[in-house]
């Protein structure tokens, strides 16, 4: 089978980035092959990722997470929820450099642990860790109705994954999320949780990628915030799970 394991990994980010009209610069580039080298040396010795192999790294986390970049405007103050090893959160970071304020959530500590080395070995001043259900820490007032933007990737069904995020975002800032072929069903299934969360989904942008012979269709669905969160929200965990909204 025809593998990139052997091409130059900045070379084939490069053009595989270009082609989704995504360029990246040199320093970019030396921060994502950092970035590929302590995923793959970090995940010998604890689970972040499914996917190891470096061409299939560029494509469904980097390339994959780097169109998001294109929704939001620089300067930002963004949240990633559910971050896992850092996507879309550290791509972000990357992309945007100085130029954004990210903050990584996540409610385990082993990944907590791995991404405040990538933030000490890529020198990241511009991500703050968090270490937190997404359900507790978007009542506290520090974090509550504060970003212009949330990004999840694979975290939750959209009805659920709302109830996490919407509290997070001041009134007029948008939700991004990263989600695959299921969408059509989800957004029917969230019709009730849109309407709670005074929120409208305002787009929905689609790309695609291929790895290998393979083509993944993606999608990326905005959705706004149109008023404040109603002090009962989000719920606590086992509320949401046993009457999800
Ligand atoms: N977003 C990453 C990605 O796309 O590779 C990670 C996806 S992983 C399947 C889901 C992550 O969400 C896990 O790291 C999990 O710990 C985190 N997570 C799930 N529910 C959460 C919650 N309520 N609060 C914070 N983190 C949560």
């Amino acid at each position: 089978m025809f593998s990139y394991e052997n091409i130059d990994f900045k070379e084939v980010l490069y053009k595989e980035a270009k082609n989704n009209n995504i360029v990246l610069n040199e320093e970019q580039l030396k921060q994502f092959e950092l970035y590929k080298d302590l995923l793959i040396e970090w995940n010998k010795k604890m689970n972040l990722t499914a996917i190891t192999e470096e061409y299939q790294i560029v494509m469904k986390h980097f390339v994959d997470c780097l169109e998001i970049t294109k929704y939001i405007e620089p300067n930002s103050n963004v949240i990633d929820v559910g971050t896992g090893a850092g996507f879309p959160g550290i791509v972000i970071a990357i992309y945007f450099g100085k130029n954004i304020n990210i903050t990584l959530v996540d409610a385990l500590n082993k990944r907590i642990t791995f991404l405040a080395e990538v933030k000490r070995i890529l020198n990241l001043n511009n991500v703050n860790i968090v270490h937190a259900r997404a359900e507790e820490l978007g009542r506290k007032e520090e974090y509550r109705e504060k970003f212009d933007y949330i990004v999840s990737r694979a975290v939750a069904p959209l009805n659920i994954l709302l109830e996490y995020d919407i509290p997070f975002l001041k009134t007029g800032a948008k939700c991004l999320l990263l989600k695959g072929s299921n969408l059509d069903e989800e957004i029917i299934n969230s019709k009730k949780a849109i309407s709670i969360l005074s929120s409208k989904i305002t787009n929905i942008y689609e790309y695609c990628y291929t790895v290998y012979s393979e083509t993944y269709n993606r999608k990326i669905i905005e959705v706004v915030k149109q008023k404040h969160t109603q002090e009962k929200y989000p719920r606590n965990y086992g509320k949401i799970k046993k009457n999800p909204l």
